[in-house]
């Protein structure tokens, strides 16, 4: 394997320590948003191991096989869209920091990888001066055509040079859903730290794997997704970056998430009890002990099993399979339970895809309307975290007699909406 694309950590990238422990393996698997134009079809796309490994020193949970970004830059690839069905929450989340810390009108809010900007329209709306940083070209482009200042850019320490000079120090760093996307995650933080005022604060939306793993939530897991974290991790990074974790609160996007909102250390807040509530419920459901993870491994083998034999006896009666829903999870969903030979292809509801070969095994992607006109037997709801919604957006197939398979939590086979 050429190392330039693929490098493995055999320390703790947090501590340092070398007492790291694979606690799963999955299937090896492609870049899991690498979904190919028609005319790269052909290409071959690499697989690389997948795998999550646990400091047993300070209990941070990550991938320690580390595929270098730029391969998913890669020219073949469909642009990734935004990020749907957030924008609505955007409006609450913005409005709930602005009330609980009584931020004035015109404080800075840096939004860290802000794509289109929804988030920074939400606290404009509020009397806020915003700014993002988005390393995408094309969505910061159009964030900035929006009126929503966007600098094109990865959040480096020169980057942060530049804001200091040209805005000042940030009363509000936001980082959504992509805190766990980033390689040197201490470096990160510690730049955070530096543009942060006396009195900002600095608020993360990530996963929350000890929520998504209730409900055999496996397929969060990516190679872009290089941490998952508890608050007891978060906790110590902060700590060891020059800041200081003031509350942590549990939210419900992406089958499980949490807010977390810190300070500079000395900051003048109060450090809230949810903070050690959350360390310590984390501490008795063993999130740091390797054994967790060894019995999760077994629920996901054996829902595995269970959904191959379902779908050995489906195909074997010479019924038709398809599979819905097309994103980094069910790229790891399709490898890891080996799902491909199954289906015919797949549909979405994002027209970005449209036209496009899932990765690896470039299965073609349609439009969802496809299922009406082509009526095949059975389809797989590869984005089971959206059951319900795809089911009822899909009630008029399901009517007309076609079956869906809900892989997870519980293996379900839906032919009629209760
Ligand atoms: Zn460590």
């Amino acid at each position: 394997m050429n190392n330039k694309v693929l490098r493995h950590d055999t320390y703790c990238r947090i501590c340092s320590s070398e007492k790291i422990k694979t606690v799963l393996r999955l299937e090896d698997t492609p870049l899991e948003d690498q979904f190919l134009r028609e005319e790269y079809k052909e290409q071959k796309q690499p697989v690389y191991p997948l795998e999550l490994a646990l400091c047993e020193d300070c209990g941070y949970l990550h991938l320690p096989y580390i595929v270098n970004p730029e391969a998913s830059y890669a020219d073949y690839v469909y642009e990734s869209s935004v990020t749907v069905g957030l924008r609505n929450h955007y409006d609450d989340y913005a409005r709930q920091i602005v009330d609980d810390f009584k931020l004035v009108k015109d404080s800075l809010v840096v939004d860290l990888g802000s794509n289109d900007g929804s988030m920074l329209a939400s606290f404009k709306k509020t009397g806020m001066r915003v700014l993002g940083v988005e390393p995408a070209s094309a969505i910061a482009t159009q964030a900035n055509q929006n009126d929503l200042p966007t600098i094109n850019d990865f959040f480096t320490e020169n980057v942060v040079s530049n804001i200091l000079q040209e805005h000042g120090k940030a009363n509000v760093v936001t980082a959504n859903y992509m805190y766990a996307n980033i390689d040197d995650v201490m470096s990160f933080t510690r730049s955070v730290a530096k543009l942060l005022s006396e009195d900002g604060i600095f608020v993360i939306q990530t996963g929350y794997h000890p929520e998504q793993m209730k409900i055999k939530m496996f397929d969060y897991i990516y190679h872009e997704h290089f941490s998952y974290f508890t608050v007891r991790v978060l906790n110590n990074i902060f700590n060891l970056c020059g800041l200081e974790l003031i509350q942590a609160i549990n939210i419900s996007p992406k089958g499980g998430s949490i807010r977390v909102i810190g300070q500079l250390k000395g900051g003048g807040r109060k450090v809230d009890s949810s903070v050690s509530m959350l360390i310590e419920k984390e501490n008795k459901y063993g999130m740091h002990d390797s054994s967790v993870y060894e019995t999760f491994a077994e629920e996901i083998q054996a829902a595995k099993n269970k959904l191959l034999v379902e779908l050995n006896a489906i195909k074997s009666t010479g019924k038709r399979i398809v599979g819905i829903g097309g994103s980094h999870s069910t790229t790891t969903l399709t490898y890891h339970f080996e799902l491909s030979p199954f289906m015919e292809y797949i549909v979405d509801d994002n027209s970005l895809k449209h036209g496009s070969y899932s990765p690896g095994y470039h299965l073609p992607v349609y439009p969802t309307k496809k299922l009406h006109d082509d009526m095949p037997d059975y389809v797989i709801v590869l984005a089971w975290q959206h059951g319900n919604s795809i089911l009822n957006k899909h009630k008029e197939v399901l009517d007309k007699g076609i079956s869906f398979i809900l892989p997870l939590p519980e293996l379900q086979i839906i032919d009629e909406l209760s």
